[in-house]
């Protein structure tokens, strides 16, 4: 399972900026059982953003966000109010905002930052997405594209000038990460993104508070593997 936590509401709600219209969408796999990303957990970030001045177009959840099969085929009904909302609020981890952002075609937002857990980390479904665990999820920046494992420096504010065709310096088969994220952030319409300057990571981030950490699920845990 994927440990996630819910990033703060006020840092939602900041993240949002001028967004007005927001499409909620939960997933029921590993968040459903973390706690963070439930059908309860949805009404209560409904709540919060409505208080804050948000309209909510609608909220579904699906039963795993890092299966890009299931999402098309669960949203279909739904993508007409999909397609006419600003933005999307994805309550997974990494890897569905990543697939979530692929699939709608539509800016998603991560309310959930994914934290490590003893390293043993797989979505529910095992598809092209990757994520690094930072523990502080930036996926709306980027478009959906993680820096951290798109790229092999692992560069957060753009390609570095080894950058050929497209095509990354360290293996002319791997595409450039940052040339996928500028390609997809113009499809979205979101090349302002470019200019926002992203902190250096904070590695302290990865780790889960410290309460989870006593768990008696993360004792037994460390027992049994
Ligand atoms: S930014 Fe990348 S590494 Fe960090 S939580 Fe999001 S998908 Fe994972
Ligand atoms: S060429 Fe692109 S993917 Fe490769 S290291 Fe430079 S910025 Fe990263």
């Amino acid at each position: 399972m994927i440990l996630t936590e819910q990033k703060p509401i006020e840092e939602i709600i900041e993240n949002f900026g001028k967004e007005k219209k927001i499409f909620i969408v939960g997933c029921g796999g590993c968040p459903e059982g973390a706690e963070t990303g439930g059908i309860k957990e949805i009404n209560k970030i409904k709540e919060g953003l409505e208080k804050a001045g948000k309209k909510i177009t609608g909220t579904m959840s699906i039963d795993f966000l890092c299966q890009k099969a299931l999402i098309r085929s669960r949203v279909r009904p739904r993508m007409e109010t999909i397609e006419k909302s600003d933005a999307v609020l994805v309550l997974s981890c990494g890897l569905g905002v990543q697939a979530s952002t692929e699939v709608l075609n539509k800016i998603c937002y991560p309310a959930l930052n994914t934290k490590t857990f003893g390293g043993r980390i797989t979505g529910m479904w095992h598809g092209s997405e990757r994520c690094d665990t930072c523990g502080d999820c930036l996926l709306e920046y980027t478009g959906g594209i993680c820096p951290y494992t798109a790229c092999p420096k692992q560069l957060l504010n753009g390609a570095c000038a080894g950058q050929s065709n497209g095509k990354c310096e360290t293996d002319p088969d791997r595409d450039c990460g940052w040339e996928l994220i500028y390609k997809r952030l113009k499809k979205l319409g979101r090349l302002e993104n470019l200019y926002r300057f992203i902190e250096p990571r904070n590695y302290s981030k990865m780790l889960p508070k410290e309460e989870d950490r006593k768990s008696k699920h993360w004792a037994l845990d460390e027992e049994v593997i």
